[in-house]
């Protein structure tokens, strides 16, 4: 028999019993990235049949959550590839890092600073002519032209912006706000939470600061999240998704954005230990003959074995990989 039901990440209440220690107690609000079938109940039968179920505080989850609005499950989340040139501030408008929180180089790193934040939410704060060119959201659902093979639908996107997604999550998604000013931004920010906790001079405070040091120039930029920017933006891939340099108070790429940003859960790099066979092994560490995990079930095959700070989309190989093992296993062992 092979354990091949997925990972843990769609039930947020085991989710939250594992919560990873040093990122603190869990948030109060998390987002569902999986699907609700992902809910841990085989681990609890493997448990039961004498297996190792280990290490299931080891998750891979995402900073960039924002409510679905046609969602298919209870706290149903999309997971935003977070534009580059917005700045990322904690729940109190205050930007956050050093190192720059910027996408594409660490998302563990984006992850542990929103949880040692006092509340682990946190806001991307763009104007609509970032959003147009870096807006971009993970699944085949918001990706038509990709997932159709619709090359010159993708490359118009590339080079003309994304205008019809940005509308669509400005209309539709609960965490987009907009606005003119930037008072009027943090007063939207704030309705929106329902409290007083964005401070508008210090938001202003840390947008001018930012927008100072572009208008300096490239020779003078010292600022990490620039930095970043030009050195992606020397791949032909990122320039033409990445903005040269925009300020965010920029009046001519009106109207500001600021999207709230929850902690979204995906994927599970603990789970149902196996040896290198994909055998389920039991509390001594022997296998129990007959029973194999594979895939997610199996933290992608081991320990997730790309690692805690896995490369994106470096999930799937493991989980074929550990498949292949555990067929091959049976096969030898007929
Ligand atoms: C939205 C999203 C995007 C992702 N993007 C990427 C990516 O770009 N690159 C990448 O490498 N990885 C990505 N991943 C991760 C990767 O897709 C998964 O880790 C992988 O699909 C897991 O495969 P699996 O076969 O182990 O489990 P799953 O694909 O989860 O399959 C488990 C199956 O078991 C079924 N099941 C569960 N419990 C029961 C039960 N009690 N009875 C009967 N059936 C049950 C489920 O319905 C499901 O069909 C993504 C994951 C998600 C959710």
């Amino acid at each position: 028999m092979i354990v091949a039901a997925g990972g843990i990440g769609g039930n947020l209440d085991l989710v939250r019993k594992n919560w990873y220690k040093p990122w603190g107690e869990p948030p109060e609000y998390l987002l569902n990235g999986s699907w609700p079938e992902a809910d841990g109940a085989i681990h609890d039968l493997v448990r039961a049949l004498g297996g190792r179920v280990t290490h299931l505080d080891k998750m891979w989850n995402y900073a960039a959550g924002v409510h679905h609005w046609r969602p298919q499950h209870q706290h149903h989340g999309l997971s935003l590839v977070p534009p580059k040139s917005a700045l990322w501030m904690n729940y109190e408008g205050r930007r956050m890092g050093p190192p720059a929180m910027v996408t594409s180089f660490d998302s563990r790193y984006l992850v542990d600073t929103i949880c040692a934040q006092k509340k682990k939410y946190s806001w991307q704060i763009l104007n609509w002519k970032i959003a147009k060119k870096e807006l971009a959201v993970s699944g085949a659902e918001f990706n038509q032209a990709i997932r159709d093979k619709k090359i010159i639908g993708f490359l118009a996107s590339l080079l003309f912006g994304n205008t019809g997604l940005v509308r669509d999550f400005v209309d539709n998604c609960v965490d987009f706000v907009t606005a003119r000013s930037i008072p009027e931004l943090a007063e939207k920010m704030n309705a929106l939470t329902g409290s007083n906790d964005v401070d508008a001079a210090l938001l202003a405070g840390e947008i001018s600061r930012y927008d100072e040091m572009i208008d300096r120039g490239q020779p003078f930029h010292n600022d990490d999240q620039l930095r970043r920017i030009a050195h992606a933006r020397q791949y032909r891939g990122d320039r033409i998704r990445t903005c040269k340099f925009a300020k965010i108070n920029d009046p001519d790429s009106m109207p500001l954005i600021a999207i709230r940003e929850f902690i979204l859960v995906r994927k599970s790099l603990g789970g149902i230990q196996t040896d290198l066979q994909s055998r389920v092994i039991n509390e001594s560490g022997e296998p129990i003959p007959g029973l194999f995990a594979a895939g997610e079930a199996a933290g992608f095959g081991g320990g997730g074995i790309h690692g805690l700070r896995s490369l994106e989309g470096t999930f799937l190989g493991g989980c074929v990989f550990s498949g292949r093992v555990a067929a091959q296993s049976i096969i030898n062992n007929k």
